[in-house]
């Protein structure tokens, strides 16, 4: 049998495996939008894991969309840890005045990068945790507890592929997100997208404008854009109030925001405007949840509402989140808070260092990943993976081959150890909420 340290030593020798792996994958067109283009691509991660023994559940979050997740039954499941490894198959978009050098979708290496859609985000790091996976099986090694591998679609777009997987019943010990972070070990604040609408219950005519708004006019109405324009400078107020009182070890003053991204409203120079709609995108801090926040906006805008002689009685209504930007025009991505102290975040940290001989980085992403969903149903979560998000959705977007290859390293040692640990008990287990915060 082959010792782990003779496995770390064949991932130098057949890099050009790994390297071949995040090519094939490439090359799968699968940009979101426009999305329903993964089937293939999922297709070949199911048959690449059914020949290392994972069992297959494949279903379809939409049509021509399936997610895969494949699970390796462990030797003693019952008393050792699991672990779900997630990635999302799905690329940013390319746009049609994208100047690329080469082909996105034709992958190449040039000067230690590979270079194409996804190389960092990030079919680099789903090729590089396969093929660790693929060492460990072919070297026999043996792994008490179960791994979970999860390759779903969506993420670009807000889709919650991972969602789906955690309200299909998946959980496990430990999850790790292999999507960008450098390779850093991270957790990440929230987003959610929310709607705000003023509407009049009468529609009127541009004539009547004079009659509306000046002495005498008697006809109590309103334009619908220009409340929104007391609904704007109370989100201004608002975020501005967030960044003097909100605060999170890590992140910049003023992270928590409130992006007016997108407005709609009025339907002729004919009319008097009657609906406005205003998308707005707010990011939080890892100890906020969507709903929290969610709540603060309207309980704000409503008091602003009150203030005006017609919004008082024609409030704004909210909708918030979503489950496609492409489908119903929202998107949540939850926060997650990590713990340092956690048994697997320090499993991880251990094998980093221990691997590569440097520091690990535990901090927090400047983006957002499906990391919250998983932390979201109880399991403990980090972000790890190769490639910056200097690359992410980046023209002639790339990652250093040699990351690849210190990556996949360290999820072999850290696939081997953290499945091969008995389960801590039960009271030790961490909770959502605590963490960051007192546990230890
Ligand atoms: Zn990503």
């Amino acid at each position: 049998m082959t010792s782990i340290e003779q496995l770390l030593m064949q991932v130098e020798e057949r890099q050009k495996e790994l390297v071949d792996l995040a090519m094939t994958l490439i090359q799968y067109k699968t940009p979101s939008p426009p999305a329903r283009n993964t089937k293939e691509a999922q297709d070949f991660i199911a048959n690449f894991l059914k020949k290392l023994d994972f069992s297959i559940d494949q279903w379809d979050v939409y049509p021509n969309d399936p997610n895969i997740v494949g699970t390796l039954r462990g030797t003693d499941p019952k008393q050792h840890n699991s672990l779900i490894i997630n990635g999302h198959v799905d690329v940013a978009e390319i746009d049609e005045n994208e100047q690329w050098d080469t082909d996105p979708f034709e992958p190449i290496i040039q000067e230690g990068h590979l270079i194409g859609r996804g190389a960092a985000d990030m079919k680099g790091g789903l090729a590089a945790s396969l093929f660790a996976i693929q060492l460990l099986k072919e070297a026999n090694l043996n792994i008490s507890g179960d791994l979970i591998f999860q390759s779903v679609i969506g993420e670009e777009v807000g889709e919650a592929g991972t969602l789906e997987c955690t309200k299909r019943g998946y959980t496990a010990d430990f999850a790790v997100v292999v999507d960008t972070s450098d390779l850093r070990i991270q957790g990440q604040g929230g987003v959610i997208t929310g709607w705000v609408t003023i509407k009049s219950p009468t529609t009127h005519h541009d004539a009547t404008r004079r009659s509306m708004i000046h002495a005498g006019g008697g006809l109590h109405g309103a334009s619908a854009i220009e409340k929104m324009m007391k609904m704007i400078a109370g989100l201004q107020e608002l975020e501005r109030h967030w960044a003097v009182v909100k605060s999170y070890p890590g992140f910049p003053a003023g992270s928590s925001t409130i992006n007016p991204a997108v407005i709609e409203g009025g339907r002729h120079p004919a009319f008097i405007a009657d609906e406005c709609r205003l998308w707005i995108t707010v990011h939080f801090y890892p100890d906020e949840t969507h709903e929290q926040v969610a709540k603060e906006i309207e309980t704000h805008l409503r008091k602003v509402a009150e203030s005006d002689p017609w919004l008082c009685d024609h409030p704004p209504t909210f909708e918030w989140g979503g489950s496609s930007m492409i489908e119903d025009k929202g998107e949540i991505f939850p926060s997650l808070e990590i713990n340092p102290e956690s048994p697997g975040v320090k499993a991880l940290s251990r094998c980093h260092e221990s691997q590569l001989n440097a520091p690990a980085i535990v901090d927090y992403s400047p983006t957002v990943t499906d990391g919250g969903w998983l932390g979201e149903a109880g399991i403990p979560t980090v972000i790890y993976g190769p490639g910056d998000l200097q690359n992410a959705h980046a023209v002639n977007e790339k990652v250093q081959i040699v990351q690849l290859v210190d990556f996949t390293k360290v999820m072999i040692r850290f696939i081997y150890e953290w499945c091969n640990t008995r389960k801590v008990s039960q009271g030790e287990v961490t909770v959502k909420g605590t963490l960051g915060k007192s546990l230890v």
